[in-house]
């Protein structure tokens, strides 16, 4: 979607059925008037870069996909909280693009500032948007654990952000202002977001967020749909996350990749399916004797089922399962 604000319309004059004789035009003014059609055509099509969700919540939805140009590091989906006093942003996209697009949005909407941006986790695609940010001189909040983290891969995630040649030359870390250890309360005026960490799930710095106004749930990559699942933390403990989530309830819920959903349930349960078979088949190879490399080679042949981006991050899950485990069962 930031690619669609981004990339000129490529649409095809064939595929709008549209001829410039039918215009009754001369051949000089029919294709100036096609250019303002097309124009139109691609506005009216544009999808906005923040859906509304709720009263004051928004939602970006991030693409399918791994760092490419083409998608400009727009990954991760993005929460967007207007209180009466100020704005929060949940997580930041993977590229300065991508959170300038956010934040002209805000604009759009709003005068009120930012006075938040939260961080769900480290990972990148979640991150390098933050200093679009920097100007509006927000707190930039995350989990105790999330600044050492991201330290420790800074250096790999700059060669990723190369892909993005420039763009990805002007983006950067931002360095968390505000650490939350269990709990914290955000008040953005006439709201109040519930700031909670977890113990290590998909990440050792997973933080979620609540706004308790319209009883929206922002997860973060606890919760995957859509796209497959990325283990880089612990397969149990992401599993005893979901366990408690099970118990708890919201009237909307954001995903860190993929649709909203509806429920609790809906987010996480395709999800938690994958984790447990994930659990269960390493455990089954463990058991049988096999090693790290027959295990992952076994294993990446499984079906993709519903989930997208299956051979990129499944033989990854594996082999972080694998290790995991090995010295638990
Ligand atoms: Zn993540």
């Amino acid at each position: 979607m930031v690619k669609s604000l981004l990339r000129p319309f490529r649409g095809c004059i064939s595929a709008l059925g549209v001829r410039p004789q039918i215009w009754g035009l001369t051949p000089m003014l029919a294709p100036v008037l096609l250019i303002l059609l097309l124009s139109a055509v691609s506005a009216q099509a544009e999808t906005p870069v923040l859906q509304p969700i709720a009263a004051g919540v928004y939602m970006h939805q991030g693409q399918l996909g791994d760092y490419a140009p083409e998608n400009h590091g727009d990954l991760s989906n993005i929460g967007v909280v207007v209180g009466q006093r100020c704005v929060a942003v949940i997580d930041t996209g993977g590229s300065i693009t991508v959170g300038l697009a956010v934040r002209n949005a805000i604009r759009a909407i709003t005068p009120l500032p930012v006075c938040a941006v939260i961080f769900t986790h480290m990972h990148l695609d979640h991150v390098f948007g933050a200093r679009a940010f920097v100007g509006d001189a927000p707190e930039f909040i995350a989990n105790t654990k999330m600044p050492r983290a991201l330290l420790m891969r800074a250096a790999k995630y700059r060669t990723t952000l190369d892909l993005l040649g420039d763009e990805g030359a002007r983006s950067d870390i931002v360095i968390p202002t505000r650490l939350v250890e269990k709990t914290d309360r955000l008040d953005l005026g006439g709201r109040i977001l519930t700031l909670r960490t977890w113990p290590t799930a998909h990440t050792d710095n997973d933080l979620t967020v609540y706004d308790e106004v319209s009883g929206t749930l922002f997860l973060g990559d606890l919760a995957f749909r859509e796209h497959t699942p990325v283990l880089d933390g612990n397969l149990k403990g992401w599993l005893s996350a979901l366990t408690v989530l099970h118990t708890e309830s919201a009237r909307e819920v954001v995903p860190g990749h993929g649709p909203l959903a509806s429920s609790i349930a809906s987010a996480i349960v395709p999800e938690e399916r994958y984790l447990q078979n994930l659990r269960t088949d390493i455990t089954s190879a463990i058991h049988a004797g096999k090693n790290l490399t027959d295990t992952v080679a076994e294993l990446s042949a499984q079906p993709a089922g519903e989930w997208k981006l299956f051979d990129l991050f499944h033989p990854r899950n594996v082999t972080a399962g694998y290790a995991e485990l090995e010295w638990n069962e």
